[in-house]
């Protein structure tokens, strides 16, 4: 921020000043392509969930098949998680007294930062009240003016605000390029590093090659951060995420970052990690220091959640049972299915309009799937983002599967009419 200089208040530059309309005009332009996809019938950015049970969401008062949650292992609206929100908001009531550094920290909080630490072996956590927030202020603040941030091009937007935002140099590798991701290392020996990559990766599903990743890390003298939201609760024998997953030692990664928004029910962020960084976090955070704790009902919930991940261990597996049975039942039908790894499954298509109409039959048939397109992912590559959950059935992945087999057989008649039409 410029402070306006004292001798320039009286000046100006001549323009006119821009009008309430010239405003309006250029938010309507950014909103140009949802209103084609809406004019056209496909108004799938946004949709309305009046009611939500079990697998099941109620959309327009017609009940659908849930396939594009981040509850993965299906704990939302559990009856013991939502008991132990409304005894936290008995205790604590539903506000903030402010920060946590000053008056915003009740007992809830701390203990969900240590049950957090000793789910992930760390010395500690720190528990932001978003998981974007997460991303943004613990990048920013771990470094500054003079060292590297260093991510996969696939980060998640909120990491790569967070490099952007922070003071460091930005530098990005091809996705799970470990060649390009050394060479930059190499360059920059010397310095401080900070290296930031998801361990799964949310449009595509794929896990980070990590015991590589580490092994450059500590060659090249790095910090490494890895960002859990797509792991946590789906992958590793018991869910533990991706240190699990690759049977890789406790202080395997220096910074764990978290959300409570996905397989947790609840809503908020964390960092797990030694002793130093979470202080030093805790009092140089700025998205952290400057705003309001998390509400305690998101507190209770939260802890109740991590109490089921870690009781409820089969959840994991059985989560993985399904989705192999709805990727192997999709690459069967014919659909492109890139290699994913966990409960993120992306189902490819050649066009913009080809996807929409996908979804608009999906959903016409009772399944809840949503589209992603450019920028959150290559324009040549739009897609079904579908997932799934623990909550579901081996008989309802099969039912997604038959309203998919519907959706081949329509869109390959649809394509022989084009080229038929064509001729
Ligand atoms: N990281 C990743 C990889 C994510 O996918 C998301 C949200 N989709 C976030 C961070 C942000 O978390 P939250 O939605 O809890 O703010």
């Amino acid at each position: 921020g410029r402070r306006v200089p004292s001798n320039s208040l009286a000046g100006g530059n001549g323009r006119a000043a821009l009008t309430q309309a010239d405003y309006l005009g250029f938010f309507q332009e950014g909103l140009q392509r949802f209103h084609q996809f809406r004019d056209a019938g496909h108004d799938y950015f946004g949709t309305v969930i009046e009611r939500q049970e079990g697998s099941h969401v109620w959309v327009d008062g017609r009940k659908m098949l849930m396939m594009a949650s981040y509850s993965y292992l299906g704990l939302i609206n559990r009856p013991e998680i939502n008991q132990a929100a409304e005894e936290a908001i008995a205790l604590y009531g539903t506000g903030a007294h402010g920060v946590r550094l000053l008056a915003g920290t009740f007992d809830a909080h701390r203990q969900l930062e240590q049950e957090i630490a000793k789910f992930f072996h760390s010395d500690d956590a720190i528990v932001y009240s978003s998981g974007f927030m997460t991303n943004l202020a613990t990048v920013a603040a771990l470094v500054g003016k003079g060292d590297f941030v260093i991510g996969d091009e696939l980060n998640h937007a909120s990491i790569v605000d967070g490099c952007q935002f922070s003071a460091a140099t930005f530098l990005m590798f091809s996705h799970n390029n470990m060649e390009e991701l050394e060479q930059l290392l190499k360059e920059h020996r010397g310095r401080r590093m900070l290296v930031i990559v998801d361990a799964v990766y949310s449009m595509e599903g794929d896990i980070a090659p990590l015991p590589r990743i580490i092994e450059l890390c500590r060659e090249y003298g790095a910090m490494l951060m890895v960002d859990e939201a797509h792991s946590l609760g789906v992958i590793g024998k018991t869910g533990k995420g991706i240190q699990e997953h690759f049977d890789l030692p406790d202080d395997a990664i220096d910074i764990k970052m978290g959300t409570l928004s996905k397989s947790i029910a609840s809503c908020g962020g964390f960092i797990a990690a030694r002793q130093e960084i979470i202080d030093f976090l805790k009092h140089t955070a700025r998205g952290f220091v400057f705003s309001a704790a998390l509400p305690a009902a998101q507190v209770g919930a939260a802890r109740k959640c991590l109490e089921i991940i870690q009781r409820e261990t089969h959840l994991a597996d059985r989560l993985r049972g399904l989705c192999d049975q709805f990727v192997n039942g999709l690459r069967q039908l014919g659909f492109e299915v890139p290699p994913t790894e966990s409960a993120v499954v992306p189902i490819i298509f050649s066009t913009e309009q080809e996807t929409l109409e996908a979804v608009g039959f999906c959903r016409d048939h009772g399944l809840f799937v949503v589209p992603v397109f450019y920028p959150a992912v290559p324009m040549d590559k739009p897609r079904i983002r579908a997932t799934v959950t623990a909550s579901l059935t081996e008989d309802e992945i099969d039912s997604a599967l038959s309203v998919f087999q519907a959706l081949s057989t329509t869109q390959s008649q649809s394509h022989m009419e084009r080229v038929l039409a064509a001729k």
